[in-house]
């Protein structure tokens, strides 16, 4: 039985803390550009798909059958992992354990036992296979910006019709075309024409981003704008959402950034761009208010701006090409949006979800404390309640995403996203916007977890965090 205040505890708009800050002490907000400050529609998504199976028709001669595959929006989620020698695309955990049941080649599921097979008897990755810090191991890619869904989506269409029709392929070349094609939906401007062409359509929540920079401007704050992306796309977006005089809201605009690079190569200067767009050749000495700079490097902005530590808020969408360099060598402080918070939190609030969840750990705990009666009757109904355990945790996945459940949660475990999530980003939000629900001077508090060894004098509510918790309930009010 679930009491009542269980279901909508959590507020899809709040901002969640993995380490404290005090927005108090926070003097400059920076911030990437796409699906941060512009967050878009997913319809782009089926776009990007579409363009890229044609690239691979048109440009890599690869066979037309494939325009039989239509995007298929739920097919992948965020963080997944691609082993390319095996085509396999799979979910894996904080601890580098694939989840089972979650290992796909093509759009087919690939058995447990035949994945264990795969790796030698384990369904451990090593470490040397998996990932460096941006998500490129040597034979492992890990799928990270939001570009990814379509991409995971294509590549496995792809495969598929490849291995439905026994056809001979190089799986590295296949990965390589099929990320390539992606690419070139985003290189060659296919995306930004789609989106210049009908931005009331594709650019959600223009509104409250205005919101969110106007009040931090009115309370002093200084702003500042690092984006890959080419300076007219950016000015269209934010003329569209601001209004023409947003370049009057932000201290420093950079634009063609070369993210992740810009964070880690100090050789490349920045260059001024004038009112038309075109390069000047002249040496920066200072980084004016008005002026659109391009390329440039961290270590210059942070020598001519000053702006160093915990004084700075960066936001940005990509763990990684945005987030992991400035928390581990430069020491800002970071904010990941997550837009797919948004709907788990969403799925978490239903009864459904807390009924599952709780009746698995209800049967978590038998199974713990029961374990030692060893006689035929007892073992019998330990199987049986594993069994049980082995189905609900299924359901429970599948409330999230059918092939790969959660993008936060492997199980009990946390992703291997997750991870990462965590070690990079002071702060995580479904979207920019959450942060008109705060003052200007809040401060995010992390929820203290209990490690292992301290769970025992956690009171039960507090671990499973079904029952009321200081604040939370208060949360929910928010919006
Ligand atoms: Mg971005």
């Amino acid at each position: 039985l679930l009491p009542p205040e269980v279901c909508n505890l959590l507020n899809p708009a709040a901002i969640y803390a993995n380490n404290e800050i005090s927005l108090g002490d926070v003097e400059v907000y920076g911030f990437d550009y796409d699906y941060t400050l512009a967050q878009y529609s997913d319809s782009l998504h089926s776009m990007i798909f579409n363009a890229a199976r044609e690239i691979l028709i048109q440009q890599y001669k690869y066979p037309g059958e494939i325009r039989k595959y239509d995007y298929i929006p739920d097919f992948a989620i965020r963080g997944l992992h691609y082993d390319v020698q095996k085509s396999l695309l799979m979910k894996i955990d904080a601890f580098h354990y694939v989840q089972l049941g979650t290992a796909y080649r093509g759009l087919q599921p690939v058995p447990d036992d035949e994945v264990i097979d795969l790796y030698g008897g384990t369904q451990h990755i090593p470490l040397y296979q998996m990932s460096d810090f941006y998500g490129k191991g040597p034979s492992l890619k890990q799928f990270m910006d939001i570009f990814s869904l379509p991409e995971m989506a294509l590549l496995s269409s792809v495969v598929d019709h490849f291995l439905a029709h026994s056809l001979e392929f190089d799986q590295t070349h296949l990965y390589k075309d099929v990320s390539d094609a992606i690419r070139d939906v985003h290189i060659k401007g296919l995306m930004y024409q789609w989106i210049e062409k009908d931005m009331e359509k594709y650019i959600l929540r223009g509104d409250e981003t205005h919101a969110v920079l106007t009040r931090l401007v009115n309370h002093g704050k200084k702003l500042f704008l690092i984006t890959n992306s080419p300076f007219s796309f950016v000015n269209k977006g934010m003329k569209h959402m601001v209004g023409k005089d947003w370049r009057d809201l932000f201290d420093v605009v950079i634009v063609r950034a070369d993210k992740p690079t810009f964070f880690t190569d100090r050789r490349k200067p920045f260059r001024k761009l004038d009112e038309s767009g075109v390069l000047q050749w002249d040496k920066i000495n200072h980084l004016q208010k008005g002026t659109i700079y391009r390329q440039g490097n961290l270590f210059d902005f942070l020598h001519l701006t000053g702006w160093r530590g915990s004084r700075v808020l960066y936001f940005g969408d990509h763990l990684y090409s945005d987030l992991a360099d400035l928390t581990l060598r430069h020491g800002w402080r970071t904010g990941a949006i997550i837009p797919e918070l948004e709907r788990e939190i969403n799925i978490i609030n239903t009864e459904q979800y807390m009924h599952s969840l709780t009746w698995q750990q209800a049967l978590t705990g038998l199974l713990e404390r029961m374990q030692t009666y060893r006689d035929a009757e007892s073992r019998q109904v330990l199987a049986a309640w594993m069994k049980e355990r082995q189905e609900i945790r299924s359901i429970t996945k599948n409330l999230f995403n059918p092939r790969f459940g959660s993008i936060f949660r492997t199980f009990h475990n946390p992703t291997y996203f997750s991870r990462r999530l965590v070690r990079f980003s002071d702060l995580y939000m479904a979207s920019l916007s959450c942060l008109l629900n705060y003052s200007v001077n809040f401060t995010f508090y992390p929820r203290r977890t209990p490690l292992q060894h301290e769970a025992p004098l956690w009171m039960d509510q507090l671990c499973t965090g079904c029952m009321k918790t200081p604040f939370l309930e208060e949360m929910v009010h928010i919006r």
